[in-house]
C-alpha cells in the first residue's frame, strides 16, 4: 500500500498536541498516519480531496451485541426483563452459526456506513463454537477493527443441566480463539464477555476473572437489569486483588460511589449505553457519577434490537440526558442553571473515540489523528444541508452530524466507504440473506 493524501479538509485532531486545524492535511502511510499538517507535500501520494469535509478520528463503539442485527426493531418496547425473556431465553436459542455470521457481516458493515471504525462486538449468543467462528468470519469479512468479546449464552435452565450462572468461561474455547485469532496486530482481535459477579456465582466470576488475567485479555461483564446474582461480588473480587486495568464494566447503574471510585483506582474502565439504558429501563447512564470521580465513559450501541446503530445519536444522547440531570440538580440545589453547559461537546466526542481507544487500551494506535496511529479515519460533508454552515466543527460533529452525512471512511489506510456508499460489493444479496435470517428466526417462536 503506498500513501494517501487526504487534502484540504477541517481536521479534527481530537490529539491536543496535533491540535485541530481549519483547514489541513492528514498523510497516510499505508495502514498508518504518517503527518497532519496544514499543507503536506507527498509527491506520488493519492488524493482524496477534503475541501468541504470535517475530518476525524473513526468512531469506536465500545459495546454491541452485533449478533442481534437481523432483529432490528423487535425489542422496541421491551423492557430489560422482556428483552431478557424474549431474546436471550427464547430467539438467541434459534440462532444457527449462519444467523451469527449474516447478523455480524451486515452489522459490522453497517457500522462502516456510520462512521464506526472499531466495534467491540460483544458476542453472548455461542452456544458452540461454531457460532464463534460464524461471528468472527462475519467481522473479518466486513473489513471493519473489531475487539471481538467472546462471551457465553443465557437461555432458561433445561432440566439435568447446568443453568448458565454456574458456568465458568470455557477455558479450552479461549486456547482455541488465542490461536486462530490474529494477535494484537491484527483487525480482529479477541478480549472475554463474562458474566461477572452481576450474572454468576461468585465461584464462576473469580474463574472468570483468573482466565482473562492468565491470558492478558480484557474481561467486559454487564452490570445492571435485574437483581445482582453475587451482590457482595464485587467487594469480594476488589478484596481478593482481581479487579484491574484489564476489566470493563458495562452500564453500571448499581454500583456505589464507593465502589466506583474503588474500580477506577485499579484501572477499571466503564462502558455506557445511554440510550438503550434509559429505554428498557437500567436508569440513568453513571456519566455524571464518573465525571464527579474524574473518569469519562466509553459509550457504545449495545442493541440494533431496540436502536439504531449510529454511534452519533449515542453520543448525542448521553450528552444531552446528562446535561438534564446536571441542569436538574442546579436548580434543585441553587434555584438557578448552572452558568455555562456542564458538559462540552468535545467531552462527548471524545467517549466515542478516545474513550473507547483506552477501554481497549490500544490508545497508543487508535483514538486520534496522531501521526503513528492506525489511519482510521472519516470525513463527514460539511456542506450538507443538515450541517451547513459550520462554525464550530466539533459542536457540528456532535450536534448536527449522523450517519447519512458520512462519506468516506478508512480502517488502517484502506477505504471502506467512499462517497456515501460502502465498497463491500454484495450489499444487497447479504441484505436479503438477513431479511431470511430474521424472518425464520422470529417465525420459530411465533413472533411474526
Ligand atoms: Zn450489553
Amino acid at each position: 500500500m503506498g500513501q494517501t493524501l487526504i487534502r484540504g479538509g477541517t481536521v479534527v485532531s481530537m490529539d491536543l498536541a496535533v491540535g485541530d486545524l481549519p483547514q489541513g492535511d492528514v498523510l497516510i502511510d499505508g495502514a498508518l498516519i504518517r503527518a497532519v499538517g496544514p499543507s503536506l507535500d507527498a509527491p506520488g501520494a493519492e488524493i482524496l480531496d477534503a475541501a468541504g469535509f470535517i475530518v476525524i478520528p473513526g468512531l469506536v463503539n465500545a459495546h454491541q451485541h452485533t449478533w442481534q442485527t437481523a432483529l432490528r426493531g423487535v425489542a422496541g418496547n421491551w423492557t430489560i426483563l422482556e428483552y431478557f425473556h424474549h431474546v436471550h431465553a427464547g430467539l438467541a436459542t434459534k440462532f444457527s452459526p449462519e444467523d451469527i455470521y449474516i447478523a455480524t457481516l451486515v452489522g459490522a458493515l453497517n457500522q462502516i456506513n456510520c462512521g464506526t471504525t472499531t466495534l467491540v462486538d460483544w458476542c453472548h449468543n455461542n452456544p458452540t463454537r461454531e457460532h464463534t467462528d460464524g461471528a468472527v468470519k462475519g467481522l473479518v469479512e466486513s473489513g471493519i477493527r473489531a475487539a471481538f468479546f467472546h462471551g457465553s449464552p443465557k437461555p432458561d435452565p433445561k432440566p439435568g443441566q447446568k443453568p448458565f450462572w454456574e458456568m465458568p468461561h470455557p477455558r479450552n474455547e479461549v486456547e482455541r480463539l488465542m490461536k486462530t485469532l490474529p494477535a494484537n496486530d491484527g483487525l480482529v482481535t479477541l478480549g472475554l464477555a463474562i458474566l461477572g459477579p452481576h450474572y454468576s456465582t461468585y465461584e464462576v466470576a473469580q474463574h472468570d476473572f483468573r482466565l482473562a488475567r492468565e491470558f492478558g485479555l480484557i474481561a467486559s461483564m454487564h452490570c445492571a437489569g435485574g437483581e445482582a446474582r453475587t451482590p457482595d461480588g464485587w467487594d469480594r473480587l476488589a478484596a481478593e486483588g482481581l479487579l484491574g486495568d484489564n476489566n470493563n464494566i458495562v452500564h453500571g447503574q448499581t454500583l456505589t460511589d464507593a465502589q466506583l471510585a474503588l474500580m477506577l483506582e485499579r484501572g477499571v474502565t466503564f462502558s455506557l449505553t445511554p440510550e438503550t439504558e434509559m429505554l428498557q429501563g437500567h436508569g440513568f447512564a453513571i456519566t455524571g457519577r464518573l465525571r464527579k470521580l474524574g473518569a469519562q465513559p466509553s459509550l457504545g450501541v449495545d442493541l440494533e434490537s431496540g436502536i439504531s446503530g449510529d454511534l452519533f445519536t449515542v453520543a448525542r444522547v448521553a450528552l444531552a440526558s446528562q446535561r438534564a440531570f446536571d441542569n436538574a440538580e442546579s436548580r434543585a440545589t441553587t434555584g438557578k442553571l448552572p452558568d455555562t453547559s456542564t458538559v462540552r461537546c468535545l467531552e462527548a466526542l471524545g467517549w466515542i473515540t478516545t474513550e473507547g481507544a483506552r477501554m481497549l487500551k490500544m490508545e497508543d494506535r487508535l483514538g486520534s489523528l496522531t501521526p503513528g496511529k492506525q489511519a482510521d479515519i472519516v470525513m463527514i460533508r460539511a456542506n450538507d444541508l443538515n450541517m451547513w454552515p459550520v462554525h464550530d466543527p466539533v459542536a457540528s460533529v456532535v450536534m448536527q452530524a449522523g450517519t447519512g452525512n458520512v462519506d468516506t471512511v478508512l480502517i488502517a489506510g484502506q477505504v471502506r466507504k467512499r462517497r456515501g456508499r460502502l465498497v463491500y460489493p454484495k450489499i444487497e444479496q447479504r441484505k436479503h440473506e438477513l431479511l431470511a435470517s430474521g424472518r425464520r428466526i422470529l417465525a420459530e417462536l411465533g413472533l411474526h
